[in-house]
């Protein structure tokens, strides 16, 4: 169907299109694409930070605040309107605002009606967050028929089919692809540039919903198997996929070459750069998935692809994940007993509280879920069946490579470079290419830096960039 058409799809994340300087590098990156004789799909996130403020107004108007919510609303238009004015001739502003003003209007008057019924839905919610998608795709799809790109802007709602699990929707496969057939393929047959908003979708009766936070970059997954893409782009704000969150330890290498199946065990472990769903799309089809820096195009970014290279280095990344809570279940002589483990689990299961890892001893089951409201509620639950505690401010760390299945020694050297730290559960995933382990959250820094700095001393520059960080030695003795 699209095998003629080299379609690459690019996703720019919310600091790449943060403001109208970060827009128009978008511009000239697409442009780059569109020289090679590639034909480009572009999907952007909401302008950075938009998605919390929209959250932010939505709870402040759950609370009553509606003056609170009203007035981040306000700044929110400011904002876009100023990007607008930058980017756009007088002629194309004046054609725009009316639409601008339509959208503001009636996020306001969502506001005041949550306002004041002092009631928020799961569902009212991805409509509020909506906006900044729709207004940041919007925005950039005029900008980029002003600058000669010809730009097509296509309302994600038409084309993301999901169900209707507000706040994280699941996409709905066949009339995703049926739906990009009928809306993007023409565009793009036509020598447009389509540009969607990544995250949000609707169901199949019309009503808005999201793909969960950071789904972007899912979105641009989905698009890219919906149309047999020969490749996709995630444009983020960091060279590619590091061997650690460069926030936590900025002596973080780019990662060259990752397997599939190592990048989908870090963006499920918490590596933010990817959101966990992205990669499947990408396999199904067998799609190389690229992450690259939209602050420094040249730059190769990381790649990834069906097969690991293969690495001197046992690990490829760390990742981390925040914000947990562990969940002790000790229940003397019951535990082994027929169908407890079930019942332990049924209880997440009817909370719709996903596990992180769990262990389990004589006596006790212990479990890690992300921090949330529920948690007193499956506690509640939980301690018909046995005494239960929970215990919040917990880190996973996770140690992604392909390279340490059967290989010895490696639990030693990961528990003595961290000997320092209380570690509280410890599991090397069955998927056999992680070691994970819990600590407290105030200990992160000293444990990531103190692996990193043991597993990432001499790199394999195969697969790791060890030119940037010999250039970076340089420059401070010089
Ligand atoms: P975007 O808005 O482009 O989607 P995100 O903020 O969602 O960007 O993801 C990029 C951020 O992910 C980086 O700024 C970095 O702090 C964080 N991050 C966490 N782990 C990693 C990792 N292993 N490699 C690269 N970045 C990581
Ligand atoms: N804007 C959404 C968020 O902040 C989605 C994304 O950026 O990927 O979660
Ligand atoms: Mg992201």
């Amino acid at each position: 169907m699209t095998d003629d058409l080299r379609i690459v799809v690019m996703k720019f994340g919310g600091t790449s299109v943060e403001n109208p300087a970060a827009i128009r590098r978008t511009a000239e990156i697409v442009e780059t694409r569109r020289k090679r004789g590639q034909m480009p799909v572009v999907v952007v996130s909401a302008m950075s930070k938009v998605t919390d403020q929209l959250l932010a107004a939505a709870a402040a108007a759950e609370r009553g605040d509606r003056n609170g919510a009203l007035a981040i609303s306000s700044r929110l238009r400011n904002r876009h309107l100023d990007a607008a004015s930058a980017l756009l001739s007088q002629a194309a502003l004046t054609e725009m605002r009316p639409w601008l003003e339509d959208q503001f209007q009636a996020l306001d008057d969502l506001l005041r009606g949550l306002a004041a019924v002092q009631e928020l839905t799961p569902r009212t919610t991805d409509l509020v967050a909506s906006y900044g998608e729709r207004l940041s795709s919007r925005i950039i799809g005029w900008y980029y028929t002003e600058c000669g790109l010809n730009g097509a802007h296509v309302d994600a709602r038409t084309c993301i089919l999901t169900d209707d699990q507000h706040g994280k929707a699941t996409p709905l496969e066949a009339p995703i692809e049926q739906s990009l057939r009928n809306h993007v393929l023409p565009l793009l047959r036509a020598r447009h540039i389509p540009v969607l908003g990544g995250f949000i979708g609707s169901t199949q009766a019309g009503v808005t919903t999201t793909l969960g936070r950071g789904g972007s970059d899912y979105t641009g997954a989905l698009i890219g198997r919906g149309l047999n893409a020969d490749s996709i782009e995630i444009w983020t704000d960091v060279d590619g996929i590091m061997t650690t969150d460069p926030r936590v330890c900025p002596d973080a290498l780019r990662v060259k070459t990752i397997s599939f199946e190592e990048a989908a065990e870090l963006a499920y472990f918490g590596a933010k750069v990817l959101h966990p769903a992205t990669i499947l799309p990408a396999v199904q089809k067998n799609i190389p998935v690229w992450v690259l820096n939209s602050k420094d195009p040249e730059n190769n970014g990381t790649q990834i692809t069906a097969v690991a290279a293969h690495s001197r280095t046992p690990f490829k990344s760390i990742a981390i994940k925040r914000r947990l809570t562990i969940i002790d279940v000790v229940a003397s002589r019951m535990l082994m007993t027929h169908g407890y483990l079930k019942a332990i689990f049924e209880v997440f299961d009817r909370h719709k509280c996903p596990v992180d890892m769990v262990s389990t001893s004589e006596v006790s089951v212990s479990l890690t879920v992300d921090s949330n409201e529920k948690l007193p509620a499956i506690a509640a639950e939980l301690s018909r069946l046995a005494d239960v505690k929970y215990e919040a401010s917990k880190a996973l760390i996770c140690m992604v490579g392909g390279n340490i299945r059967g290989q010895r020694g490696i639990a030693a050297q990961v528990f003595t470079a961290i000997r320092h730290v209380n570690v509280r559960m410890i599991s090397q995933g069955a998927s056999e290419i992680n070691m994970s382990f819990m600590i407290e959250e105030e200990d992160v820094e000293e444990a990531v830096c103190a692996l990193h700095q043991h597993f990432f001393q001499d790199p394999d520059p195969e697969v790791f960039d060890v030119a940037s960080r010999t250039a970076a030695t340089a420059s401070t003795e010089r």
